[in-house]
Parts: structure tokens; sequence; C-alpha cells
């Protein structure tokens, strides 16, 4: 196949037209129509030639396509082997293109992505943001840079203050190990078929330590878990209802200096991280 713009109304529809392909929507089948997005995408994964970078879920080319024109090397997963007939053909002029027809969650990352360092882009399938977002973030694998398209209002969530109603356990799990920095908002008439909602674009690096350093990680999302899993109880109830006896929780409380009375939402993360240690002491 020559090379063609694959990011534009008429090819996709083209595309889809050529190889009869039914869109599916469980699998969250949008793609995009924008060459703009893609290209910006593809400038916010900070590529250069030959830097390795994963996809998730390239459908029928359209970001890989601009991410291939980096000159990086793209290794793209794809749960949808019907799409290779497709892939075959769009990807043909890039031989700097690897599609891996795997579920990203269940393919061997480590074994595949190795020891070098490695970038991320895609546009999320909606249905998996969330799983996905939180598998490749808190796993060891060696990727420093995601730059992810996702619902806007679960960007909003990994963005939001403390004490919004958009704060939540997902914001903490997702600044603890990055920074995150929106790189635009995309509306449905970016794709085909449009989704419902408006996306964004974050773009989230992975931080040389984590946001707060505590002596015991699993303690402070523990905490974490307790604040937002009872979003309306003040935290010394919180933590009662966590398992934590009521005495205990009164000294964590009074060494991290921090106010029971308040609601877990409100807490900032250097709070929770103070929380954590002080558990972590009087245990
Ligand atoms: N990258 C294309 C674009 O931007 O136009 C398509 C993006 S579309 C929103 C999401 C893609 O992810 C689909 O091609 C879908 O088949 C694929 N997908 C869904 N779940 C997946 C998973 N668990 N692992 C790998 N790919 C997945």
């Amino acid at each position: 196949m020559i090379e063609v713009e694959l990011a534009n109304r008429q090819a996709v529809q083209y595309i889809v037209r050529r190889f009869n392909l039914r869109l599916k929507h469980k699998l969250g089948q949008n793609f995009l129509i924008r060459p703009d997005v893609v290209e910006a995408i593809a400038r916010a994964a900070e590529l250069d030639e030959g830097t390795p970078v994963m996809e998730i879920g390239p459908g029928i080319g359209t970001l890989t396509q601009a991410l291939a024109r980096t000159g990086a090397e793209v290794t793209a997963f794809e749960i949808d082997g019907s799409l290779e007939r497709v892939l075959t053909h769009t990807m043909e002029p890039y031989p700097n293109v690897h599609i891996v027809y795997e579920d990203v969650l269940k393919a061997d990352l480590p074994h595949i992505l190795g020891n070098r360092e490695w970038h991320a882009a895609a546009n999320l399938p909606y249905y998996i943001t969330t799983p996905i977002l939180l598998y490749l973030i808190q796993s060891e694998l060696p990727i420093s840079l995601f730059v992810f398209m996702m619902q806007k209002e679960v960007a909003d969530r990994i963005m939001a203050d403390p004490g919004s109603k958009a704060y939540g356990a997902l914001t903490i799990a997702v600044q603890y190990y990055c920074t995150v920095e929106k790189v635009m908002d995309i509306p449905p008439t970016a794709f085909i078929p449009r989704p419902a909602v408006t996306s964004t674009v974050l773009k989230m690096r992975r931080r040389e330590q984590p946001a707060v350093i505590v002596k015991d990680e699993s303690l402070f999302f523990n905490l974490v878990k307790m604040g937002f899993g009872q979003r309306r109880k003040v935290f010394a109830n919180a933590m009662k209802m966590g398992g934590i006896p009521a005495d205990l929780a009164g000294r964590i409380l009074e060494k991290a200096g921090v106010d029971g009375k308040r609601r877990g939402e409100t807490f900032s993360m250097e709070e929770y991280g103070r929380l954590a240690d002080a558990w972590y002491d009087l245990k």
C-alpha cells in the first residue's frame, strides 16, 4: 500500500469499506480522523529516531502512523486479531512498526520490553482505560513517559485537587508515581464513530522517586483506600471501618498531626504519607 494519510475521515471511511470492517464498540474502537491530533500525541511522546515506544490499540494504524513517522521503533499491542489484515497493508511502508496481536494486559511485557527505557502512547479503549493505566504505571516496567488519550472525566480525576469532587484514589495512584500535564481536549467529532464524551490527552512522566517517600507503601495505599472507600465518613471512623482499633487510630492521627474529624477526601498526598509513617512507627 502506498503511503497515505490515515488519520482523516476519507481514509478511515475508505478502509472500513474496503476491508468490510464492523467496528467493535465493546473493544472501544473509535478511530481518530484528525491529523493534527495524532501529530500532537506523537510530539508529546518526545520521540526521536530509534526511541522505543509502545502503543496500546493501534486499530487501523491512525496514531501508529504518526508515531512511526518520527523514526521511533513502535511496538503496538492490538487485541483484535481481525485487524491484522488491515494493519498489514496500512503499516507496510513502516518497517519500524511491529504489531503484537495480544491483550496488552496479558502480554509478557517484561520480556517484550526488556531493559531499555520506553515511552508509551495510546488512544486508550474507554472500557478498560483505568486498568491499563494503573497496570502500566504501578508495574516495574521500564516506561518513563505515558501520553494517553482517555475520557475527559477520567483525566479530570487524575488531575484533581484535594477536596474536589473528582479527587480520589485514582488521583493519588497516578500522581504518586508520575507528574501529570494536560496536552489537549478532543471533541467527539475527531473520531469515527463519535464517542458520547469529550476526550483528553494527558502526559504522565514517571518520577525519579514517588511523590511522597513513605516507610511502607502498602500502609500508605491502605489508608488511601480507607479514605476514599468511605468518602462520607470522617477519617477517624473510616480508619475504624478499615480495621484499625480506635485507640491506635487516635494515636496515629495525633502523631501525624492530622485531624481525624476531617474526611479523607480532603487529605493531600503528604498527609496520607505522614499517616502511613505514623502507623508504621506505632505498629
Ligand atoms: N489507535 C487507534 C486510533 O487512535 O484511531 C485506535 C484506538 S481505539 C480507541 C482502541 C483500540 O484498542 C482498538 O483498536 C481496540 O481493538 C484496542 N484494544 C481494546 N482493548 C485492548 C486490549 N486489552 N489490549 C490491546 N488492544 C486493545
